[in-house]
């Protein structure tokens, strides 16, 4: 009931507003403020928002698609649309900072079918900003932008393929002629809003070229370069190029792939790894279909080695197999023994200022209306690599609903929605 409804309350005759006291008494001393001032609001849910130190019950306010107030209390009856969050997690939107989502109908990843669909996948595990990594490139980034970017509910951002014509696959993405520094930064520079770094990937020979160029476009831009080492060449040692040939704020992605020499013979981690986190360098878990396993993953959690963004890879591949989506992977480090609150982290704040775009992966009142809201399950559940290995962990995030710029983009159970009765109609439809 809004405030106009109520209103007419206030008018009626003594005798009938004593059988409807409350109701009248209510409107009497509902003063202006209790018109509904906003429009979303998730009561009682466990509030982690790294970025700002809550880790507590909170209440969290929106309006016009902006963080309205975040509070331990806000009265239910300022809200258009209330969901009870109790017993759940409340975290920003996730980010995720590695995924594939030029979707089409030539290539793979490129206008391809390996990638998917941004909103057909990210919005049902938490995410609601993801970052494509490389699968556009200079050449066909207006096309993937046109086709997909503009059309996509969740926000996507971009790592521009230091290769022209992106990930098109097989000997496209070994051509070195096809790997300038100058159109990949000129393109990242005519779209700041969305390109947000550079991309080496699946690189094969023994040259140094495509990771230079690479760093000499994020350096032209003013922005960071992730790096899919490719094929493991002695040549170009892992050691070296995190210590010598990215610049702190760039990203080595598949950090616990072991496939190009994470893991030393001795079951410890190279020392190269340590190495570039103390320089700035960035890791990231970029799952996907072949770049995380457990034989890598374990022995570095028990270096302390957490990766500082967790992400998926996301394609068709990696997401029918052991990766699945968001909030399977960061069950896995939860698996590992990473506390809820790292994990969170690593999903939200970290990769937003990874990436430049502080604005994102908080909830500060007058951010964006991106969050989450996670059940954190307990039972048995069984985590199996890209390797086919499978560990055991006794809990896992489930997402329940995810709200993007305000509005409720999944809603597992149905939280914010009316409960039917008979005669309640059929309203205006599913929006
Ligand atoms: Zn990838």
């Amino acid at each position: 009931m809004n405030l106009r409804a109520r209103a007419g309350w206030a008018v009626v005759p003594t005798v009938l507003s004593l059988l409807v006291g409350v109701s009248a008494a209510a409107a009497g001393t509902t003063p202006a403020a209790r018109e509904p001032q906003y429009d979303l609001l998730i009561r009682r849910g466990h509030v982690i928002d790294p970025k700002n130190g809550t880790d507590a019950l909170r209440d969290v306010a929106v309006k016009d698609g902006k963080i309205a107030k975040v509070a331990e209390r806000i009265d239910a009856r300022e809200a258009e649309r209330t969901v009870d969050a109790s017993g759940k997690y409340v975290t920003p939107g996730l980010i995720d900072l590695h995924a594939h989502l030029f979707t089409g109908p030539e290539g793979a990843y490129a206008d391809g079918f390996q990638s998917v669909a941004p909103d057909g996948f990210t919005f049902r595990s938490g995410v609601t900003t993801a970052v494509d990594t490389g699968s556009a490139g200079a050449s066909n980034f207006a096309q993937f932008k046109k086709n997909v970017i503009d059309r996509s509910k969740t926000r996507v951002l971009a790592f521009l393929n230091i290769v022209g014509k992106g990930m098109a696959g097989g000997d496209f993405e070994q051509d070195l002629n096809d790997m300038q520094a100058g159109p990949a930064a000129e393109v990242a520079l005519q779209y700041p809003e969305i390109v947000v770094g550079i991309k080496t990937a699946h690189y094969e020979g023994p040259e140094w070229d495509a990771v230079e160029r690479s760093v000499e476009a994020g350096e032209k831009a003013d922005i960071p370069v992730m790096v899919d080492f490719g094929a493991n060449r002695p040549e170009r040692p892992l050691a070296q190029l995190l210590t010598e040939k990215l610049r702190p704020g760039d990203i080595y992605s598949h950090a616990y792939s072991g496939n190009r020499g994470e893991l030393g013979a001795d079951g410890k981690l190279n020392p190269g790894l340590h190495a570039g986190r103390e320089r700035g360098v960035l890791f990231d878990v970029g799952h996907g279909g072949g770049s995380f396993a457990w034989e890598v993953a374990v022995p570095a959690m028990k270096e302390r080695f957490q990766p500082d963004t967790i992400s998926t890879d996301l394609h068709i591949t990696s997401m029918n197999g052991g990766m699945k989506d968001m909030a399977n992977v960061m069950s896995k480090f939860l698996a590992l023994g990473m506390p809820l609150k790292d994990v969170v982290a690593a999903s939200t704040w970290r990769p937003a200022q990874a990436i430049g775009h502080e604005e994102l992966g908080h909830l500060s009142v007058g951010a964006p209306a991106d969050l989450s809201v996670f059940t954190l399950e307990k039972g048995r559940f069984g985590f199996v690599d890209s390797f086919g290995f499978r560990i055991d962990g006794k809990q896992k995030l489930l997402c329940e609903l995810t709200v993007r710029g305000g509005e409720v983009v999944w809603d597992l159970n149905g939280r914010a929605a009316q409960v039917w009765k008979p005669g309640s109609g059929q309203g205006d439809g599913e929006h």
